[in-house]
């Protein structure tokens, strides 16, 4: 029996990966589950798989959610704020960790559980665009063993040598859908909602990762993450689009060879393998049907109307820091267009500003990252404030 614990166990990810553990219950018991403030939610899940711990990461939620449980012969141990956040991420009961909070929110807890030594699933790649170098040396350290959860990340990793041994590799494809805006022209861009935007054409995800997507910001995420995870350089890495979803992923060896990893595109099918990694489980997803698929495509990026691809490409270019003051800087923008703040096209902009204001320093304590990320927020912030004033 493997113990879990569900870091963002109400969103996206997090309900994705309850509905496989549902399906494996002989298997999988469900130590801990956080929120941030979905206590309705966190309270069925509760009833459903009896935690140990629960998580009300907002704390001016925490006594709403114990009031749910009178009259129940069951009530969790409750905890909130970053540090029941890290307690979820650190309990010498769990054995894995779903990293499944969206955004830095999520650091402290996966860095909990990296030096825990915990078995981590990574869904937050937020976590390693802003401290990969940190997270990653940590693991090491502690034996903590990283399982990419990322449908593109998981792939390369199942088309990688055992041992994940990039040194015979020729290089890394990372597939991108290209979002809903795929075959707009930039004139068309102006006037994106945040309703459009939402529509992934593919994918059923979380309004941040959904933005992401549509800026093919979420693809330049993935380039750094990739870079941290598989310690391979930018230029080992090719971004192809690929419309359909179907390829997540691709690893090229000298000898001509490519590895492909295929799959519908549902989230469950990353979770499972994670999940019983060394072994296989059924994830509720069915095999490829490869003649209903028929023809696959694939392109070339565009830079020019998905700036925020090339802004991934500068920060990890510059290195240390920059990656930081990159995704800071996008959370900024992506919250304050999803509230009506900005233009879809300022979110370009407002990273963009914030990379050329702050300076990059070498980056190896939480502090420097914490102190790096906070600038570029008030930054950002400022850039919005005084320079995007249309609304
Ligand atoms: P969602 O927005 O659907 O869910 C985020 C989860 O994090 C929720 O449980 C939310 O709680 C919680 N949360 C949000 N803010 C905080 C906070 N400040 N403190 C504590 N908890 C918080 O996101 P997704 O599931 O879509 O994505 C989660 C992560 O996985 C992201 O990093 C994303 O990039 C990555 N990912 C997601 C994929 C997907 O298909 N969705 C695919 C690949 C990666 P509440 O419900 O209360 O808001």
């Amino acid at each position: 029996m493997k113990t879990v614990s569900i870091l963002g166990a109400t969103g996206s990810v997090g309900v994705s990966t309850l509905d496989v553990i549902e399906r494996h219950v002989d298997q999988f018991s469900v130590v801990a589950l956080t929120t941030n403030q979905n206590i309705d939610l966190l309270y069925d899940q509760c009833i459903k798989f009896r935690p140990k711990l629960a998580v009300v990461a907002n704390v001016e939620h925490a006594d709403k959610f114990i009031a749910k449980f009178k009259g129940e012969s069951y009530m969790p141990e409750l905890a909130s704020g970053q540090d029941g956040l890290k307690l979820a991420a650190s309990m010498a009961e769990v054995d894995c960790v779903m990293a499944a909070i969206v955004g830095a929110a999520g650091l402290p807890a996966t860095l909990a559980a990296a030096a825990a030594g915990k078995h981590i699933m990574l869904a937050n790649k937020e976590a390693l665009v802003m401290s990969g170098d940190l997270l990653m040396s940590l693991a090491k350290q502690n034996n903590s063993q990283l399982l990419p959860i990322d449908s593109e990340h998981n792939a390369v990793f199942q088309c990688l040598p055992v041992g994940n041994d990039t040194c015979e590799i020729e290089k890394i494809i990372l597939t991108a859908s290209g979002g809903p805006f795929l075959t707009k022209t930039l004139a068309e861009f102006e006037n994106i909602t945040p309703e459009e935007a939402c529509a992934h054409p593919n994918w059923d995800m979380g309004k941040k990762i959904s933005v992401d997507s549509a800026t093919m910001m979420n693809k330049g995420l993935e380039l750094i993450e990739a870079c941290k995870l598989f310690n391979v350089n930018v230029k080992d890495i090719e971004i192809v689009i690929h419309p359909q979803s179907i390829i997540h992923s691709l690893v090229a060896y000298p000898d001509g060879s490519m590895l492909a990893h295929m799959a519908y595109p549902d989230m469950r099918v990353p979770i499972a393998h994670a999940l019983a990694w060394p072994k296989r489980i059924s994830s509720g997803v069915d095999v490829l049907s490869l003649t209903e698929i028929g023809a696959l495509e694939f392109s070339k990026p565009d830079y020019d109307r998905f700036p925020c691809l090339k802004l991934a490409y500068d920060a990890m270019d510059a290195q240390q820091s920059a990656t930081t003051v990159l995704n800071a800087a996008n959370e900024i923008a992506v919250d304050s267009f999803l509230k009506e703040k900005i233009r879809f096209t300022d979110i370009s902009l407002v990273i963009d500003a914030t990379l050329q204001d702050i300076e990059h320093v070498v980056v190896d304590e939480l502090d420097v990252i914490l102190e790096k990320d906070q600038q570029a927020r008030i930054f950002a912030c400022s850039f919005i404030r005084d320079s995007l004033t249309r609304h």
